[in-house]
């Protein structure tokens, strides 16, 4: 990444719409993309204001899907939206390019220069002038300064990591099918650290797919004897942030595959060979996941003097605007915001960005006719853990009762599925989310059922 240099940075014309108020919004995931395509529907395409979206990346996922991804599971191609495309249907701006610093006087956000594999230069270093900024650039996983970590783990921040780890478990598998002895003790095995949902169900997901890989031809390769998944955590059960019947439910299904699960075990090295803990166990693995906690990443530390937290978020008032800056709003894992009367901040989910997104939308609406804005108002809806085929179990708030209560099987699978739908929905609308469903169903029938390249 080319280091941001306000000096050099080319200031872009705005351009024949340049009248118009200016909406940025950086980052475009669960929450940015939905409010760049609400907002460039109703003010973009009707020409009252300019929405921009600038992304570093040039297609979108869906973060809750990159541990399919990384299983192999699902196919990156079918599920990513072009952003370019995606603007042009929508009345957005879409600005390739990684926001690397703001001024907030002179109100411009500073881009990184883009290079493409050879090292050639797509987009110089930019900055473009804002009336108001969004910021839902998500958060980053978080190492806590473990030796090792960098070096030899993959962390699910990105479709590239969950790429590259899916590239890495079919070259082992196809490297111990391919060589000319048997498959040595700890050849093919995957340790998963931090037992949140992510590392959960990637545990899940993972035992499915190997077993799927296999199934195609791979037989040298004994699945249960083979390929030993680990679930590594600190805290003493898994799933700790969620209800302990949900804890239970989840460890039962992952004993059930034989996933072995190591509680309260905090990691103190991660090698080339496995993760070492502090009671000086060693856990031999050809695969590291690092699923253990997030912050905010780094750049939020730098903008501008805006106030972050001890984990690095933005921290927010409850109607999202920064506390330093109402020009500036940040929403979805980057932001801080304790709602009143509770006692811990939203958590990093995508049902929160979701309803943070609907709320701006409307909001940014008011404000720009001069009304005042309300505070956002988060409903926890409830949680619920995919483990790949085998079941579906979580909690489900009852607003009638305040009290949530649990779910399991084919219900909860349809719940976890319609947040994904809620998204596309927002994205889409009703008539391409249908085709793009039925179409999938069709295509899953005739295409290998994971990943083999
Ligand atoms: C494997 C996995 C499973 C999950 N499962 C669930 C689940 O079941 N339910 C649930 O509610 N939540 C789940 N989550 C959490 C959920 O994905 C996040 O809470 C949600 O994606 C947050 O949305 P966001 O818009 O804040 O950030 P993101 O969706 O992370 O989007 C951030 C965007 O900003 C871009 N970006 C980052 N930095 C910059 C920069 N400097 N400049 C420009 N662009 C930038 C990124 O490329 C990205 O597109 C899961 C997460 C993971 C990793």
């Amino acid at each position: 990444m080319n280091e941001m240099n306000p000096a050099t940075a080319k200031v872009m014309p705005m351009g024949a719409d340049s009248g118009l108020p200016h909406i940025i919004i950086v980052g475009g995931g669960a929450g940015g993309l939905e409010l760049a395509t609400r907002l460039g529907d109703k003010l973009g395409k009707k020409g009252k204001a300019k929405i921009s979206l600038v992304e570093k990346f040039r297609t979108h996922i869906w973060k809750p899907l990159l541990h399919e991804i990384a299983a192999g599971s699902m196919d990156v191609g079918r599920y990513e939206l072009p952003y370019q495309a995606q603007g042009y249907w929508h009345g957005f701006q879409f600005r390739y390019g990684e926001m690397t610093g703001i001024d907030r006087k002179k109100q411009l956000v500073y881009l990184a220069a883009t290079y493409d594999e050879e090292g050639r230069e797509i987009t110089p270093v930019r900055s473009f002038r804002y009336d108001t900024l969004v910021i839902a650039i998500g958060c980053v996983g978080n190492a806590f300064n473990t030796p090792g970590v960098k070096e030899h783990a993959i962390m699910l921040d990105t479709p590239e990591e969950a790429e590259r780890f899916n590239r890495r478990l079919i070259n082992a598998c196809v490297r111990a099918f391919a060589q000319e002895g048997p498959v040595r003790p700890g050849q093919l095995d995957v340790a998963i650290i931090g037992a949140g949902a992510t590392g959960t169900e990637l545990a899940a997901e993972l035992h499915q797919t190997a077993r799927g890989l296999v199934a195609y031809g791979l037989d040298k390769i004994n699945p249960e004897q083979d390929i030993k998944i680990t679930l590594i955590e600190a805290a003493d059960r898994i799933v700790p942030a969620l209800p302990e019947r949900i804890s239970k439910g989840v460890a039962k299904t992952l004993r059930d595959l034989h996933v072995d699960i190591k509680t309260g075990s905090r990691v103190v090295d991660v090698t080339d060979k496995g993760v070492k803990l502090q009671n000086g166990d060693f856990v031999p693995s050809e695969l590291v996941v690092w699923a253990a906690g997030v912050k905010g990443p780094d750049v939020l530390s730098h903008l501008d003097g805006l106030e972050v937290s001890r984990s690095g978020q933005l921290v927010v008032t409850e109607t999202l605007q920064t506390t330093r800056d109402p020009n500036i709003f940040a929403f979805g894992d980057c932001a801080y915001l304790v709602p009143k009367g509770a006692d811990a901040p939203i958590p990093p989910r995508a049902q929160a960005a979701h309803q943070e997104a609907s709320h701006l939308y409307v909001e940014l609406q008011r404000r720009l006719k001069g009304q005042p804005l309300r505070p956002f108002p988060y409903r926890d809806f409830g949680s619920l853990v995919s483990l790949g085929g085998y079941s579906t179990v979580g909690s489900l708030m009852g607003f009638i009762v305040g009290k949530s209560f649990f779910i399991e099987g084919l219900f909860a699978r349809l719940m976890y599925r319609s947040l994904y739908k809620m998204h596309e929905m927002a994205l889409h609308g009703p008539g391409k989310v249908i085709l793009d469903t039925l179409s999938r169903v069709i295509t899953r029938r005739t295409e290998p059922v994971v990943k083999l390249h």
